[in-house]
């Protein structure tokens, strides 16, 4: 074991999603300088949650990063459109524009949605986060851990050079997603429908003006090659995202997904039996093409475990539908982190100074710490 990196922190987050980067630009301008670690070695891929709500948008608001969100707003942010169809090909069942009666008033909220990608938001939120000093770590993993009521011992991992270090932290925060790893080692369940059906997703180029037939979306249902599939466009023209429904209790599992049958299933989408296409693997320098993920909706029994807290998908996790997952977990760690500040900073919350950033050194990139006044 290295020792190199040993060290205590107030506060390790284990995730590098949009849920514990946002926790950790939270901390760090609290004047609380976090620890960060994932285990892949950079942001996500995909672009996940397009749709970040208003409350999202008042929390980066107050951080300063809205001009810079907006700034990388999705190729399809001016046509918040999904349709339906048998195919892609198909006649079109349904259209609609799925911000039309989301949209809040002027009078409740002092800004609106943002059409931004996952993978995008992440970059400019990990950015900030750094710069605002707190300790992000990609490549690092969360080998094990040991809570107590004084504190936290971490077992951590350099994913790649194997190398292992301790870190001490006060308190913990998993933010982990919904297979929620450090949720379920601490033997706390979930109550809720549960896995409502397991999704395979891919990513193909090809082109596909044939069956568009001059049409732009954000995304397309279709019925084949299952009901439920889900037809994306992502940033790079002619590259798209497919989610397939699989069904386990028929015995169907991940293995099935061979690369020829992804591309059987992407034909049989778009309803072009011939259609040429090539698959993209999501993670650059892995060969695996396909990635399973879950659909459905559970809520943690509890939030907290003495020193760990669970956030975001790690704490609840709900059908993508109306845009709530990636949407929620930033409230929870804005939740949470002004919390925790208040309380390393020794429960001086009520006489702490707010933030007094004018919006042109905020344009500027900087940003008051919030300070605690004698
Ligand atoms: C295809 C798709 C479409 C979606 N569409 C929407 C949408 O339109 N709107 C919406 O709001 N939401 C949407 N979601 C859901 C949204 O993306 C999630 O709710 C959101 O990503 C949750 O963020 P998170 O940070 O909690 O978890 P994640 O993004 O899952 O991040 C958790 C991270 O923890 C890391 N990790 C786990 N264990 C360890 C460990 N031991 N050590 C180190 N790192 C670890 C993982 O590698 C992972 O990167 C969609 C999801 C998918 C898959």
């Amino acid at each position: 074991m290295s020792e190199t990196r040993d060290h205590k922190t107030a506060v390790l987050i284990v995730g590098g999603g949009i849920v514990g980067l946002s926790a950790a630009l939270l901390l760090a301008r609290q004047g609380i300088q976090p620890v960060l670690v994932e285990r892949h070695p950079s942001t996500a891929l995909l672009p996940q949650a397009r749709a970040f709500n208003p409350r999202s948008m008042e929390i980066y608001q107050a951080l300063g990063l809205e001009r810079e969100i907006r700034a990388r707003a999705s190729i399809l942010a001016d046509l918040p459109e999904m349709i339906g169809a048998e195919t892609l090909t198909g006649e079109e069942r349904f259209r609609f524009d799925v911000l039309a009666r989301v949209r809040p008033l002027a009078s409740v909220s002092p800004t609106d949605w943002a059409m931004i990608d996952q993978d995008e938001l992440e970059h400019v939120v990990r950015a900030h986060a750094e710069r605002s000093g707190a300790d992000v770590r990609f490549g690092t993993e969360l080998v094990s851990f040991d809570a107590g009521a004084g504190g936290v011992t971490t077992l951590l991992r350099d994913v790649g050079s194997g190398a292992e270090y301790r870190i001490d932290a006060d308190y913990l925060i998993a933010a982990d997603g919904h297979r929620a790893g450090l949720r379920h080692q601490l033997g706390i369940g979930a109550d809720g429908p549960g896995v409502l059906f397991p999704v395979m997703n891919f990513i193909f180029d090809a082109d596909l003006s044939t069956a568009l037939r001059g049409r732009r979306f954000l995304l397309a249902y279709l019925d084949r090659p299952t009901t439920g599939t889900a037809l994306v466009p992502l940033r790079q023209f002619g590259r798209w995202a497919l989610g397939v429904p699989y069904h386990s209790e028929r015995g169907e599992s991940p293995d099935d997904f061979t690369d020829q049958r992804c591309a059987e299933l992407a034909r049989e989408a778009v309803g072009i039996p011939d259609l040429e296409l090539t698959l993209v693997p999501p993670m650059p320098g892995r060969d695996q093409k396909a990635a399973s993920t879950r659909i459905g909706g559970w809520v943690a029994r509890r939030y907290r475990a003495g020193r760990v807290f669970f956030v975001g998908d790690a704490a609840h996790v709900v059908p993508p539908t109306g845009s709530y997952g990636a949407n929620t977990g930033i409230a929870d760690a804005h939740n949470l982190a002004w919390k925790l500040a208040a309380v390393i900073r020794g429960r001086q919350s009520t006489r702490c100074w707010t933030p007094t950033t004018t919006s042109a050194a905020r344009s500027r990139g900087q940003h008051s710490t919030p300070r605690c006044g004698s």
